[in-house]
C-alpha cells in the first residue's frame, strides 16, 4: 500500500489524521482489504478501495513446495516482476526473502537473477507489500533482503521499509540485508542506529576467480569490503554472516577453504559466521558440490577458527532456493 498517497488521499477527503494510523494498523496485522476494516465508515472504505489501490503489488503467481515454503510472483503497476519468498521452519520462525529491485544490474554468473533484464529499483511500499501478503497467511518475523537485487544499490527505499517492517512483526535485529559488496551501503549500515543485521555473499577469497563469479569485484575489491564489514563489526557490536555458495570444482577445494579462512580470519573469531550454501542449479553452466565435499570445506574453516555451518536447501522443488529467483520478464 503506497502510504504516501494514502495520507494524500484522507486529507483530500478531509479526514483526521488517525484514519491513516487506523488503517496501517489493520493492514499491518493481516488484513486484506479495507472492507474489513470495520472501524472505518462503509463509505469511506469503498472510497479508498478506489483511490488507493490495497498493495502496489499484483500477484501473478503463487507455488507452495512440500517443505512449506511459499514463493509469490508479483507484478508491479508498470509491470516488472518481483519474486519473495516465505519460508516456515521447525523451530516456528516465518522468515521471509524480500526483493529490493526487479532484476538486478550487478551480473554474478552463477545467479539466475542476475541474468535476467534489470528493470528497476523497487519502492519502500513495493517493498513492504511483498511482507504483507505473507502477513496475510499468518504471523511473520524474520527477514533478510536476499531475493532479487542488490539492496544497498537502493538503500533508501529498503531502509524506509525497514522502518515499517516491526509494525508486521519484522524487528530490525531480526532483518538482515544481504549484499555483493558495494561499500557505500555497508559504510552507511554501519552508521544505521538499527541493530539490522549485515551478509556478504563471498563466494570466492581468491580475487581472479571472485571477478569472474562476481564482476562487482572489480569496483569494489573483497579486501576493501572485508575492512568496511570489520568496521560494522566493531560499531554494532553484530557478527557479520558469510554467504557461501558451493559450486563443483570452481571454489570448493581444500585450498579455496585455506584461502577464505586466512581472508576472514585476522579480524577475529567472532568477527564472522560462514554460512555454506549448496548451489541449485538454474539451468547455468555450474553444479553443486556434493555433500561430502561441502563438508570437507565446513570442517576446514572450523578447523582454522571459523563458525561455520551448511544453510538448510528450502522450496527447491518450486525454484524458491537462493539464486533461484528469476521471474520470466
Ligand atoms: S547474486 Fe545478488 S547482486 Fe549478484 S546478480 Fe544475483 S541478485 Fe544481483
Amino acid at each position: 500500500m503506497d502510504l504516501q498517497l494514502l495520507a494524500q488521499t484522507l486529507d483530500e477527503l478531509g479526514e483526521p489524521p488517525f484514519r491513516a494510523r487506523q488503517v496501517w494498523r489493520w493492514t499491518s496485522r493481516g488484513a486484506d482489504s479495507y472492507e474489513s476494516m470495520t472501524d472505518l465508515p462503509l463509505a469511506l472504505r469503498s472510497v479508498l478501495a478506489e483511490r488507493v489501490p490495497f498493495s502496489t503489488l499484483a500477484v501473478e503467481n503463487e507455488a507452495h513446495a512440500r517443505d512449506g515454503t511459499v514463493k509469490a510472483l508479483f507484478r508491479t503497476a508498470d509491470g516488472h516482476p518481483v519474486e519473495a519468498v516465505l519460508m516456515r521452519y521447525r523451530d516456528g520462525r516465518r522468515s521471509l526473502c524480500l526483493s529490493s529491485q526487479s532484476g538486478c544490474p550487478l551480473t554474478c554468473t552463477f545467479c539466475a537473477t542476475g541474468q535476467m533484464r534489470f528493470g528497476r529499483n523497487l519502492t519502500a511500499s513495493e517493498v513492504v507489500d511483498q511482507a504483507l501478503h505473507f502477513r496475510r497467511l499468518g504471523p511473520v518475523d524474520h527477514a533478510v533482503f536476499m531475493g532479487m537485487g542488490e539492496p544497498l544499490m537502493n538503500l533508501d527505499a529498503v531502509l524506509a521499509a525497514c522502518e515499517r517492517l516491526p509494525d508486521v512483526g519484522i524487528t530490525a535485529r531480526r532483518t538482515a540485508i544481504s549484499t555483493v559488496g558495494w561499500i557505500p551501503g555497508i559504510v552507511r549500515l554501519a552508521a544505521d542506529p538499527r541493530p539490522l543485521g549485515l551478509a556478504l555473499s563471498l563466494h570466492a577469497a581468491d580475487p581472479v576467480l571472485r571477478s569472474a563469479l562476481m564482476p562487482v569485484n572489480d569496483r569494489y575489491p573483497l579486501e576493501d569490503v572485508l575492512a568496511a564489514c570489520e568496521d560494522y563489526h566493531r560499531r554494532k557490536r553484530r557478527k557479520v554472516f558469510v554467504e557461501y555458495v558451493m559450486l563443483a570444482g570452481i571454489n570448493d577445494s581444500h585450498v579455496q577453504a585455506v584461502q577464505l579462512a586466512d581472508a576472514l580470519g585476522s579480524a577475529g573469531p567472532n568477527t564472522y559466521k560462514v554460512n555454506l550454501i549448496p548451489y541449485n542449479p538454474t539451468g547455468s553452466a555450474f553444479e553443486g558440490s556434493s555433500p561430502k565435499a561441502i563438508e570437507a570445506f565446513r570442517a576446514e574453516l572450523e578447523r582454522r577458527g571459523l563458525r561455520a555451518t551448511v544453510r538448510l536447501t528450502r522450496g527447491r522443488d518450486i525454484d524458491a532456493a537462493c539464486g533461484q529467483l528469476a521471474a520470466a520478464g
